[in-house]
């Protein structure tokens, strides 16, 4: 596997690549693999000719009183990891590649980014939208592959990627989670074991919600409030709980049809999310 930093080395490569008839899956991450990652390469290496994985801490995204300096990374490890799960190429660009002196245009898919995750973090999600657009454009993707840990993120990035026309599919992946349900997160790492323990409940609490469902609760405020309850101890502060449609992310406060049951909270020094879509008919 190759490790390439220089913006022109890559898009060359790419450029290459696409001449040649041959697919491009691309993979963009923070780094600090963990096997959520993992299994987004593997799924990028079994349908394509080419996998191009990206590791960009991606400064953009960050608030100004939030984790970007202190984010995990381990670049070393995860060139092992990353060749291991098959993937051809590391995209490891400098900030200062990706924002030279003088950046000034910004990619904003609207309401998406202002509800959820994105009242909470002013200004993430179009930091997100910036640099997938700037990334997708630099490796020239035909698929780009994204988890459903971050399901706003991937609706946000679907319709950018609808809305501007850009020639490239989009495929999600299921959450990876540890045995204890806690899903992967690099941020895991910031938890005490007596953390990842009462981390381990919020994923128990979106479970319990599904149970309601399937149980016939329809009423979108009753199972929030279960929900609320069940989390409303020492340690877990809870950000938001949504009930909400996985196709546009409007809320329901019926359920008459499938939902996304999302949430974040705070615990100890890691802002976590989870989130659960619970399906009517199987
Ligand atoms: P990140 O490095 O956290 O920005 O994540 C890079 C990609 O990996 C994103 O598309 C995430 O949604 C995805 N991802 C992160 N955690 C998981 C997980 N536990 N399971 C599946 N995908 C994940």
């Amino acid at each position: 596997m190759r490790l390439i930093r220089s913006l022109n080395s890559i898009s060359g490569i790419a450029r290459r690549t696409r001449k040649a008839g041959k697919s491009i899956g691309f993979v963009p991450t923070m780094g600090a693999f963990h096997q959520g990652h993992i299994s987004l390469i593997r799924k990028a290496r079994k349908e394509n000719d080419v996998v191009i994985t990206s590791i960009f801490v991606n400064p953009a995204q960050f608030g100004p009183n939030e984790d970007y300096r202190k984010y995990p990374r381990s670049v070393n490890r995860d060139k092992q990891e990353a060749a291991k799960a098959g993937s051809d190429i590391l995209f490891f660009p400098k900030a200062s590649s990706i924002y030279p002196k003088g950046h000034k245009t910004h990619v904003e898919v609207e309401r998406l980014s202002d509800i959820m995750c994105g009242k909470s973090r002013p200004g993430h999600f179009r930091g997100v939208a910036t640099v997938c657009t700037k990334l997708f454009n630099i490796v020239m993707p035909d698929t780009v592959y994204l988890g459903q840990k971050d399901f706003q993120q991937a609706v946000i990035i679907r319709d950018m990627v609808k809305d501007l026309n850009m020639n490239l599919k989009v495929k999600t992946a299921p959450i990876v989670r540890e045995p204890s349900g806690l899903a992967m997160s690099s941020r895991n790492i910031y938890l005490t074991p007596a953390q990842k323990d009462r981390a381990a409940l919020l994923y128990e609490s979106l479970k319990r919600a599904e149970q309601m469902i399937k149980g016939g609760a329809r009423n979108a405020s009753k199972i929030k409030s279960a929900v609320s309850r069940f989390l409303n101890r020492p340690g877990i502060k809870l950000e938001y709980l949504m009930v909400v449609s996985p196709a546009d992310l409007s809320e329901r406060s019926v359920i008459n049809e499938d939902v996304l049951i999302a949430l974040a909270a705070k615990i100890g020094k890691a802002r976590l999310i989870d989130n659960i879509v619970v399906k009517l008919k199987n």
